[in-house]
C-alpha cells in the first residue's frame, strides 16, 4: 500500500523551491522528497517495500544498469543501489505504528481546523449587505483622483503675505465667489444640506503678517479660499454618504441635520485619512498644488492647537491599518451618534448606531486577524474626534466672527458650522 503518509511532508519547503521535480532514481516525474530524496511514487514504494522486506537483490546483468522510467522494474538490484546512491535512507521509513500516529495527527489537525472554521464568527447576510452599502456609498462620495480639486478657488501659499499678494488673493476669491460652481450646486440650495466648510481653517491669531494693520488682517489667510472650498466640497460628500447609510433617511429631517451639523467635521477628518501620508505628514490629493501640510492649514487660519492633535490623530488612525470596510463603518458610527446636540429621537439613532457597531465588531472578528483590540481602539478614535471637533469649532467661531474671513466661506460651510454673515 502506498501510504499517503511519507516523509515528503517533512520537507515541503525544499519541494516548493525550484528543485527539479524529477525522480533521482528513474527520471520519472517526482512527487516530492521521500526518505530523503526527490523521487517518484514508484521508486518511493519500491524503496519502502525493499527495506521492509530486507530484500537482497542480484543484478542479472553486470551490476551497472541505467535505471529509467521504462526499465526500472527490470533490475531491482541496480534500482535499489541507485536509491541508496542518491541518499534514500531506511531510517526515514516510518514503522506502521509511526504511520498510524502520523495519520492520526493529520486527522486531528484537520478536525481542529474544521472546528475553528465552524466556530469562526460569520457575518449575517444583513450585516454583509450593510457593509456593501457603506463601501459603495463611500466609493460614490470619495473620488480617489481628486479631480474636482482644480475647481476650487486656487491654493495660495506664499509665506509672509505681502500687501499685493494678499490683495491678489482676496481679489481672486471675490471674483470667484459669483461663479463658484459648487456653492451654487443644487445641494447647497437645499437648506438642510447647506453645511459648508472644511476642516482646517479659521482663526485669526498668530498668523496675520501685519497685526498692526487692520486693513490687511483679512487677507493674511491665503489658503482660506481654497481650503474653504475643499471643506465645503467635503461636506457635500459627507452628506451624500450619510444619505446612503441604511436608516439615515428614515430619520426626521431635523435629526438628519443635527447629526450632519455636529459630525461633518469629524467625518471629514476621518475620510481625509485616506489621503494622509505618514512619510511626509501631509494630505496628498493629486498634484503638488493639492498636497496640504500643516503650514498650509495655518494659512487658512487654524492654529497648532488644532493641527497638532489633528496630525497626531491622522498618524494613529493610519497606523490602525483599517480595512476599507472598517473605515466606512467607523464613519457611519461617527455620523449616527445619538448624543449630538439637537438630536430628538435618541432611541432611533442609537439603534442605528448600535447596528453598525455590531457589524463592525463582527467584521473584525471574522476578517481582521489579530484585531482583538481593534474595536476598542477605533472607538477611542471617536473620542479623539470629539475634542478635535470642539477645538475646530472654537477656531472656526473666532474666524467666522471676522467678516473679511467669513466672507471667504461658502454658504454650506456657514450653515453647517454655523455663523452669520452679513
Ligand atoms: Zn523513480
Ligand atoms: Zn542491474
Amino acid at each position: 500500500m502506498e501510504s499517503a503518509v511519507s516523509t515528503s511532508t517533512q520537507v515541503p519547503d525544499e519541494f516548493d523551491r525550484n528543485v527539479p521535480r524529477i525522480c533521482g532514481v528513474c527520471g520519472d516525474k517526482a512527487t516530492g522528497f521521500h526518505f530523503n530524496a526527490m523521487t517518484c511514487e514508484g521508486c518511493k514504494g519500491f524503496f519502502r517495500r525493499s527495506m521492509k522486506r530486507k530484500a537482497s537483490f542480484t543484478c542479472p546483468f553486470n551490476g551497472s544498469c541505467t535505471i529509467t522510467k521504462d526499465n526500472r522494474r527490470h533490475c531491482q538490484s541496480c534500482r535499489l543501489k541507485r536509491c541508496l546512491d542518491i541518499g534514500m535512507m531506511k531510517e526515514f521509513i516510518l514503522t506502521d505504528e509511526e504511520v498510524q500516529r502520523k495519520k492520526d495527527l493529520i486527522q486531528r489537525r484537520k478536525d481542529e481546523e474544521a472546528q475553528r472554521e465552524a466556530q469562526k464568527p460569520r457575518l449575517s447576510e444583513e450585516q454583509r449587505n450593510i457593509i456593501d452599502t457603506l463601501v459603495d456609498a463611500h466609493h460614490k462620495t470619495f473620488d480617489d483622483s481628486y479631480s474636482d480639486f482644480s475647481r476650487f478657488r486656487p491654493p495660495v501659499r506664499e509665506g509672509p503675505v505681502t500687501r499685493s499678494a494678499s490683495r491678489a488673493a482676496s481679489l481672486h476669491s471675490l471674483s470667484d465667489a459669483s461663479s463658484d460652481s459648487f456653492s451654487h450646486s443644487p445641494e447647497s440650495g437645499d437648506r438642510k444640506m447647506n453645511l459648508s466648510n472644511l476642516l482646517m481653517m479659521y482663526q485669526e491669531q498668530g498668523l496675520s503678517s501685519s497685526p498692526d494693520s487692520k486693513e490687511d488682517e483679512g487677507s493674511g489667510l491665503s489658503m482660506l479660499p481654497h481650503l474653504a472650498d475643499l471643506v465645503s466640497y467635503s461636506i457635500q460628500k459627507v452628506i451624500g454618504f450619510a444619505k446612503m447609510i441604511p436608516g439615515f433617511r428614515e430619520l426626521t429631517a431635523e435629526d438628519q441635520i443635527a447629526l450632519l451639523k455636529s459630525s461633518a467635521i469629524e467625518v471629514i477628518m476621518l475620510r481625509s485619512n485616506q489621503s494622509f501620508s505618514l512619510e511626509d505628514m501631509s494630505w496628498s490629493c493629486g498634484g503638488p498644488d493639492f498636497k496640504y501640510c500643516v503650514n498650509d492649514v495655518t494659512k487658512a487660519g487654524h492654529t497648532l492647537e488644532l493641527l497638532e492633535p489633528l496630525v497626531k490623530f491622522q498618524v494613529s488612525l493610519k497606523k490602525l491599518n483599517l480595512h476599507e470596510e472598517e473605515h466606512v463603518l467607523l464613519m457611519g458610527i461617527c455620523l449616527l451618534s445619538p448624543d449630538r446636540p439637537g438630536v430628538q429621537d435618541h432611541v432611533r439613532v442609537e439603534a442605528l448606531q448600535d447596528r453598525l457597531s455590531e457589524v463592525l465588531q463582527a467584521y473584525i472578528l471574522a476578517h481582521h486577524p489579530g484585531g482583538r483590540l481593534l474595536y476598542a481602539k477605533m472607538i477611542q478614535k471617536l473620542a479623539d474626534l470629539r475634542s478635535l471637533n470642539e477645538e475646530h469649532s472654537k477656531q472656526y467661531r473666532s474666524l467666522s466672527f471676522q467678516p473679511e474671513h467669513s466672507m471667504q466661506l461658502t454658504p454650506l460651510v456657514l450653515e453647517v458650522f454655523g455663523g452669520q454673515v452679513t
